[in-house]
C-alpha cells in the first residue's frame, strides 16, 4: 500500500515552489478550469523537464516573443540542449550505448495531430529537426537508424562524431566495471522534453534523447513513440515524459495523461494517475523513476514523478525558474 502521508507532503512542497513564481496564479496545480476544445487566451507559457530546461525554455520563449510559432519554439528551445556538449543525456555528448556509439531519439507534435519522429539516429546533432522534417516532408510519423540517417543526409543535415572525450571516457570506466552489462540507474533519465503553449492557446511539445546510457545496441525509448515520450491534443493539452522509458512505453504515459484531462482531471492529477498507474502495476523497483509534465488548454499544468530528485524549468513572459515536482514514494 502506498502511504498517503509522504505523497501529500510531497505535494505540498511544489506546490509551494510553484507558488514562489508569482506570475503562475492560474497554474494551480489541483484546478481544472478548462473545456475541451474551448482555446482560452492567456500568457504564454513553456515548460521542460530538468535544470538544462531553463536554457532550452528561454530560447523558446525568445521564438514566441518574436512572434514565432510554438512548434518553432519548441524544436529551437530543445535544440539548445542538443547542441549542448555538458548535457550527457540528449544530442552532442550524450553518453552512449554499451558498443560506445551515441543514438538518438526524438519526436515532435502540433496540436493538430501532425507529428514526426526519429529513432536510433546516429551522427546528427539535432535529432528533434530531423523529426519535425519527417512531418512536415514525407508521409509517415517515424524513421529508424540508418533510414533515418539517409533522410536526414538527403535534408542536407551534416555528419557529426557526437561522442566528446568526456563520455568516451566515461563510457570506457563504465565497460570495466559493467563487464558490457547495461546498468539501469536514475542517473542517466535526463530527456528533455518540452511543451509550449501561446497567448492564444496554441500548442506544441517536443522531446529528444540520447535514451538510457550504455543501453544494448538498438535498443529505443520512449522518446521518440507519440503517445509515450510525448502527446499532444489540440482539443485537451500535451504531456511528455522522462525517465525509464521502458515503463512510460508499457502505460502509454503522455497519451494516458492526456485522455485523463479529457475526462476532468487537472494537469497535476493526471501526472499523478500516471505515476500511481505505474507503481500499481509494476510495484516500487528501486531503479524505476519516471517523471511526468502537463499543459491543458487553459495553460495550467501539473509535474509529478515516482521518487524525488526530478525538477522542470517552467517559463512566462518574465520569469523561467526551476521547480522541484512532487513525488509518489
Ligand atoms: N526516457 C528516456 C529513455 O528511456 C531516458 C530519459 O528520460 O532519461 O530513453
Amino acid at each position: 500500500m502506498i502511504s498517503r502521508r509522504p505523497f501529500l507532503k510531497k505535494s505540498l512542497l511544489a506546490t509551494v515552489g510553484v507558488l514562489a513564481a508569482p506570475w503562475l496564479s492560474r497554474a494551480g496545480s489541483k484546478t481544472n478550469n478548462f473545456v475541451p476544445g474551448e482555446k482560452k487566451s492567456g500568457q504564454p507559457l513553456v515548460i521542460s523537464t530538468w535544470k538544462h530546461g531553463l536554457a532550452a525554455n528561454a530560447k523558446a520563449m525568445d521564438v514566441i516573443r518574436a512572434g514565432g510559432s510554438v512548434l518553432d519554439a519548441v524544436e529551437q528551445g530543445v535544440m539548445v540542449t542538443e547542441a549542448d556538449p555538458e548535457s550527457r543525456s540528449v544530442g552532442l555528448g550524450g553518453l552512449p550505448d554499451r558498443d560506445g556509439k551515441v543514438t538518438l531519439d526524438a519526436c515532435i507534435m502540433d496540436d493538430q495531430g501532425n507529428c514526426g519522429s526519429v529513432c536510433f539516429l546516429e551522427d546528427i546533432v539535432h535529432p528533434v529537426a530531423v523529426a519535425r522534417l519527417v512531418m512536415e516532408k514525407t508521409p509517415h510519423v517515424m524513421l529508424a537508424g540508418e533510414g533515418a540517417l539517409q533522410f536526414a543526409l538527403e535534408q542536407g543535415f551534416k555528419r557529426e562524431n557526437l561522442l566528446t572525450e568526456k563520455s568516451r571516457v566515461d563510457w570506457e570506466k563504465w565497460k570495466k566495471k559493467a563487464k558490457y552489462d547495461p546498468e539501469v540507474n536514475i542517473e542517466n533519465h535526463d530527456t528533455i522534453g518540452m511543451i509550449a503553449i501561446d497567448e492564444g492557446g496554441d500548442m506544441a511539445a517536443a522531446c529528444t534523447t540520447s535514451g538510457m546510457a550504455y543501453k544494448l545496441r538498438g535498443r529505443v525509448g520512449d522518446s521518440p513513440i507519440i503517445g509515450a515520450g510525448l502527446f499532444v491534443d489540440g482539443d485537451v493539452g500535451a504531456a511528455v515524459a522522462t525517465g525509464h522509458g521502458e515503463y512510460v512505453m508499457r502505460t502509454l504515459g503522455s497519451f494516458l495523461i492526456v485522455e485523463l484531462m479529457r475526462n476532468g482531471h487537472s494537469p497535476q492529477q493526471a501526472c499523478e494517475e500516471a505515476v500511481s498507474r505505474i507503481i500499481k502495476k509494476y510495484g516500487k523497483d528501486k531503479r524505476i523513476q519516471i517523471g511526468y509534465l502537463a499543459v491543458n488548454l487553459s495553460g495550467e499544468y501539473g509535474a509529478y514523478s515516482i521518487r524525488k530528485g526530478f525538477n522542470y524549468a517552467l517559463a512566462g513572459k518574465d520569469e523561467n525558474v526551476l521547480v522541484d515536482a512532487g513525488c509518489l514514494l
